[in-house]
Order: structure tokens, then C-alpha cells, then sequence
């Protein structure tokens, strides 16, 4: 088991999660194939160790123990699993400082990805 990135990151990426991860398995995709690995990032599932550090650091919620990420992601569990046979293609993600979401800006974007709210 391992902690899973689903799609609420896509395009929002701003990297809150990476610096309290104690092995450094938050991944960005490097490569050029886009419809196969979208603008997220990426928990390696065999280098994380579980300790649940950077669910409550995603400030748009994207991130899931694996046995509950939502119906509606369930294809981003496989997604997080594809990585490993790119590792080539990522690299551990820079941590860079965003603004934080609004409230109103997090549920737009679970709407956004049909979760609901
Ligand atoms: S659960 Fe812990 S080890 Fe796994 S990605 Fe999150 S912070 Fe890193
Ligand atoms: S904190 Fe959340 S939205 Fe930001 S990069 Fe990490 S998983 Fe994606």
C-alpha cells in the first residue's frame, strides 16, 4: 500500500506536498508523453513508506491512502504505479512556495473532477 496522487493535483502542482516527505518519493514527470503522464505529481509507490506525512499538507486534498482514494480516481492508483516503469522520465519534485487556495477554489476544482461535495 502506499499513499496515491489523484487528479485534484493536476495543474494546480504547487508542490506543498514534497517538502514534508521524509524519502523524497513525490515525483515530477519529465518526459514528453503528456497523455500518459498529465501535469501532476507522482508518489513512487514502492519508496513510500506510509507515514501519511503529505495528505494534510495538499492543500487541495489530492491525496489518498491507496484503499480510499475516491470511485471517481480510481484510474490515478494505476497512474502513480505507471511511474515506475518511467523512473527515467521523473524526477524528485522542487519544492517551490505557492499561495494557498481559496475554499471556494478547492471544491471548484473536486467539482471540476466530479467529485462531489
Ligand atoms: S505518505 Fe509519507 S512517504 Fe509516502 S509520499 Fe507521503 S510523505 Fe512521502
Ligand atoms: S500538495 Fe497536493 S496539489 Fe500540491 S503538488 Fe502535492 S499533491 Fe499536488
Amino acid at each position: 500500500m502506499a499513499y496515491i496522487i489523484t487528479r485534484l493535483c493536476r495543474d494546480c502542482v504547487d508542490t506543498a506536498c514534497v517538502g514534508v516527505c521524509p524519502v523524497d518519493c513525490i515525483y515530477v514527470y519529465k518526459g514528453s508523453d503528456h497523455a500518459s503522464f498529465p501535469n501532476q505529481l507522482y508518489i513512487h509507490p514502492d519508496e513510500c513508506i506510509d507515514c501519511g506525512a503529505c495528505e494534510p499538507e495538499c492543500p487541495w486534498q489530492a491525496i489518498f491512502e491507496e484503499e480510499t482514494v475516491p470511485e471517481v480516481f480510481k484510474d490515478d492508483t494505476p497512474l502513480n504505479y505507471a511511474m515506475m516503469e518511467k523512473t527515467d522520465d521523473f524526477e524528485v519534485s522542487p519544492s517551490e512556495k505557492h499561495d494557498q487556495p481559496s475554499a471556494e477554489q478547492i471544491e471548484e476544482n473536486k467539482r471540476k473532477w466530479g467529485l462531489a461535495t
